[in-house]
């Protein structure tokens, strides 16, 4: 059984005697449910670093309210299972109470990229995502971390607050892994009911299609976004949070996708708020 450890102190002892062993860490943070895109994120960490650390938090500061933290699984002895075959030298999986006791008071934000797409209907969600990921930084100081580019938005905010605040972790960039009828892997799915998850794969269709109208020529955001949201329609269970098409580093509109932009989409199906993406007009993020 890979072995959890719950207590800060501890894991913090771990990584030093790690460190002065000469050894390389690679940290790859998650909230749990562990599903097959967080499993390539850990055979991604394992062929940089001999020793990987994935967190396992579901952290309070990065739900709003009325969003899903009361009820985001938690199935921890079932994750520790899943990355047994994995390679994985330790689970941390500290409490809240450990990361926030009373009388927590600080807080790290990334102005300006994080105000659009996500951040419009989560206004304090990235203040959460980056405030943890500083404080696991802080931890575990590895020298390598992956996130997925799934979360393209989060990936943009994690290696902008890297660089601003010099905290010298080399991130790593994982590519989407899908279900096979396209569906982009999220611990959320499982929210998702049986109609829900049938009319899912939309969201994909939809990006594969902007992607082959610009393949043909097509440069023009506003129309590919029209296309996207029409594509969507066609869905009557789904309801459009957004859909933007953006600088990959910025997150700001762009008019003009032939330079590459970021196409990324938010849907809810019923009560299930999905998030996807693609890269038009080029293949890096
Ligand atoms: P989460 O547990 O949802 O916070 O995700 C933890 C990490 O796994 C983040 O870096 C996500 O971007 C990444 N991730 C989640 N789903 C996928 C996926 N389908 N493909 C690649 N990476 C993913």
């Amino acid at each position: 059984m890979t072995p959890i450890i719950n207590d800060i102190e501890e894991m913090r002892r771990l990584g030093e005697s790690v460190r002065r062993k000469g050894q390389a860490i690679c940290l790859v943070p998650t909230m749990g449910a562990l599903h097959d895109g967080h499993l390539s994120l850990v055979d991604i960490a394992r062929g940089k670093a001999d020793f990987v650390v994935v967190s396992i938090f579901v952290n309070p500061t990065q739900f709003g309210p009325g969003e899903d933290f009361e009820k985001y699984p938690r199935t921890l002895e079932e994750d520790a299972r899943k990355l047994e075959s994995h390679g994985v030298s330790v689970i941390f999986s500290p409490a809240a109470s450990m990361m926030y006791p009373a009388g927590y008071a600080t807080y790290v934000s990334v102005e300006g990229l994080t105000s659009g797409l996500c951040g419009r209907s989560r206004p304090t969600h990235f203040r959460g995502v980056t405030t943890v990921v500083t404080k696991f930084f802080t931890i575990v100081r590895p020298d390598y971390a992956v996130f997925g580019r799934k979360d393209a938005q989060q990936l943009a905010v994690i290696r902008r607050m890297n660089r601003d605040l010099n905290l010298g972790v080399d991130i790593i960039a994982a590519p989407i892994v899908r279900e096979k009828d396209g569906l982009a892997m999220s611990s959320r799915n499982r929210y998702l009911n049986a109609d829900e998850r049938a009319q899912a794969p939309v969201i994909h269709r939809s990006l594969l299609d902007a992607r082959a109208r610009v393949e043909n020529g097509e440069s023009n955001a506003r129309t590919i976004a029209a296309s996207v949201r029409s594509n969507i329609g066609t869905s009557p269970l789904a309801a459009i949070d957004y859909i933007e098409i953006v600088d990959p580093e910025e997150m700001t509109p762009v008019s003009n996708v032939s330079k590459g932009a970021l196409l990324a989409v938010a849907v809810r199906f019923g009560n299930t708020r999905l998030i996807d993406n693609i890269m038009l007009g080029s293949d890096t993020l």
